[in-house]
């Protein structure tokens, strides 16, 4: 065995027993046996040179595998507790290997009512062109989901999205679960809200989680990428012959950042909460703001499930004030230090307005029935002081 690979095996055994602070910074990588480097390198090499016919190192082309995606894939494991992970080019790329992985012409998936719009526009612009069968649901009513799931032909595919991007609905992961799989589904959480600092789906049921490692995983702004992790080796083996198959998997150099990032990421998921709970508190007590969404709050209708099956609600909230969209409109060009931009997650603030950014791609009927309106408001709040978050926020609530 390669000193590299016996560094490796002794980091990835060891982590097992790490604290979530200590996996985030070592597990998966150790230093370079080379050089000494405490950082590992940047493997941007297209190919790998075989030492004789059938006779590699475990890589031979970076869109099959490629090392520093592969420590990436080691450390993300070790913090969402999995025993497998696949890295992709971006979240989405993670949801197409997955939908094509599971899913047919003919064949039902079950995918909760609010969920990120470009997954929505993934199932109903593309995939159903193909003859799959996307049905949005509201996973937070197990009623209903019960419902879902018994009406028809056994679904293949349970999506939960929660908390749920933009209104922070919630489901309950154990119950819908162990509903989706007493129906024969592969129940699949995207947990990219949350992020294993503050919530871990496969250890209450689900069989897969997916990440936009975008958000707060890298959490700082600079790539784009996504995530598949499982348990189940023959799930694996289908996303990472899928990721090869449609040439969607990370690439080196953000795969590389994304290591960096997540090294804070439990201090930084601390801190997003704490911050997103003081700037929800403070929207909720002034007197323009109509309607407040954090699962954090005591007066979010869901806020017992947060405790429950939650360590804390993350940095996302969202809020309207009086006067509607246009009045949501003015505040959100009024901000100064809150950037307006999409995307969520990282240190930086942002604001963004989901009706005509991130979810302009659900059709009107499916957002007016879930609460995403014209005048919601979606915050990121990022890692700056929040005394100068809310002094911003509140001259634009002036204004
Ligand atoms: C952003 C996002 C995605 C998609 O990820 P990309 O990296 O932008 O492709 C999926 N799910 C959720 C909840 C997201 O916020």
């Amino acid at each position: 065995m390669l000193a590299r690979e016996l560094t490796q095996e002794l980091t990835q055994e060891t982590a097992a027993a790490w604290d979530l602070a200590t996996a985030a910074i070592h597990a998966g990588t150790g230093p370079d046996p080379v050089t000494g480097a405490i950082l590992p390198p940047i493997h941007q090499s297209t190919t790998f040179v075989q030492e004789a016919v059938g006779r590699h190192k475990g890589f031979t082309y970076s869109r099959t595998a490629n090392p520093t995606v592969a420590a990436l894939e080691r450390r993300l494991a070790a913090l969402e507790g999995a025993e497998h992970c696949s890295c992709l080019a971006t979240g989405l790329a993670a949801t197409t290997a997955l939908a094509l992985a599971l899913l047919g012409a003919g064949e039902r998936a079950l995918i909760s009512d609010v969920a990120y719009g470009g997954t929505v526009r993934l199932f109903r612009q593309i995939l159903a062109g193909f003859g799959v069968e996307a049905e949005f649901v509201d996973t937070a009513d197990l009623e209903a989901l019960r419902a879902a799931l018994a009406a028809g032909r056994p679904p293949r595919l349970l999506f939960v999205e929660t908390p749920a991007n933009p209104t922070l609905k919630l489901t309950d992961i154990a119950a819908a679960a162990r509903l989706g799989k007493e129906a024969g589904a592969v129940v699949v959480v995207d947990n990219t809200l949350l992020t294993p600092a503050l919530q871990r789906p496969l250890a209450l049921g689900a069989d897969v989680v997916l990440h936009s490692t975008t958000k707060f995983i890298e959490g700082h702004n600079a790539t784009v990428g996504g995530a598949l992790l499982t348990d189940d080796p023959a799930l694996h083996e289908r996303f990472d012959f899928l990721r090869n198959a449609i040439g969607a998997i990370q690439s080196p150099f953000p795969a590389w950042l994304t290591l960096q990032g997540v090294k804070t990421l439990p201090l930084r998921m601390a801190r997003h909460s704490e911050s997103a709970l003081r700037v929800a508190e403070a929207l909720e007590r002034h007197p323009r703001v109509t309607r407040i969404l954090y699962p954090g709050l005591p007066s979010f209708p869901q806020h017992e499930l947060a405790r429950r099956q939650q360590r804390a609600s993350g940095g996302l909230l969202a809020f309207e004030v009086e006067g509607g969209a246009d009045a949501a409109v003015r505040v959100m060009n009024g901000v100064r230090l809150w950037a307006l931009a999409e995307n969520l997650g990282a240190v930086e603030s942002l604001v963004t307005h989901p009706a005509t950014m991130t979810h302009a791609a659900v059709p009107r009927e499916q957002r007016e029935r879930t609460g995403i309106t014209d005048g919601l408001i979606r915050l990121s709040v990022g890692l700056e002081n929040v005394d100068d978050l809310l002094a911003d926020l509140g001259r634009a609530l002036e204004g």
